[in-house]
């Protein structure tokens, strides 16, 4: 894998680190296509990826795809890593986000999660393991589309920290020792602070193992 770091012609304070795998030339042609339509994107979207980009995450835009149904992904990026305040942090199993979601986690993890570890737990956080984001389905139990059908949300189940202790929302939110179930409500606490929506163990049993980050202009902490 090699680093490619792009400065952006229409933006000069815009700049996107993207990891291209050398032995693809398909995946470097497909690279620049996406850098062009990036490039060429709204000033919006523009500035919410330059804004991604100074958190110093890696991410790739993704062109704009149409599901029908009501599930799309627009204005959506791959995370392949964001940061802490002194290492890189992994991310299992996340597939396309929305740029403003992808802002939002990406200061949750550094702020709310990685400084929480420190000081509750005594280790830095290197990986937060996720079921995934896009998902072309409805909120269980309704006839409404989930956030999930536009990228809009992320599913956290768990972290792994430095010192290789795995904290799960399942295994730990009520069976972890006292400062593994702190942990767990202080980062769902910083949560509500950054995401519209937050759903954790505590609003249903659908949500026992994991918690719902969703980028919403709602207020709802549960
Ligand atoms: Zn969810």
């Amino acid at each position: 894998m090699r680093r490619f770091c792009l400065l952006l012609p229409l933006a000069a304070t815009l700049s996107a680190c993207i990891d291209i795998p050398q032995a693809s030339q398909a995946s470097k042609r497909q690279s620049v296509q996406r850098s062009t339509s990036f490039a060429s994107a709204r000033p919006e979207v523009r500035q919410c990826l330059a804004d991604l980009s100074a958190t110093r995450a890696n991410f790739t835009p993704l062109p704009d795809q149409y599901y029908g149904a009501g599930c799309s992904t627009l204005n959506t990026v791959k995370l392949s890593s964001l940061r802490s305040d002194n290492a890189s942090l992994g991310i299992a199993n996340l597939g396309p986000v929305t740029c403003p979601l992808a802002n939002s986690f990406a200061g949750w993890a550094r702020y709310g999660v990685d400084r929480a570890a420190r000081q509750i737990l005594g280790s830095q956080i290197v990986r937060i393991e996720t079921f995934g984001s896009y998902n072309c389905r409805n909120v269980a139990g309704t006839s409404r589309r989930s956030a999930h059908a536009t990228g809009n949300a992320i599913d956290v189940s768990g972290f792994v920290l430095a010192d290789g202790r795995h904290i799960s929302v399942l295994g730990d939110w009520s069976s972890g020792t006292d400062a593994e179930r702190r942990f767990l409500r202080v980062v769902q606490d910083s949560a509500c602070k950054r995401f519209g929506t937050v759903l954790g163990p505590n609003y249903n049993a659908a949500h026992r193992d994991h918690f719902h980050l969703e980028f919403s202009t709602s207020n709802f902490c549960r």
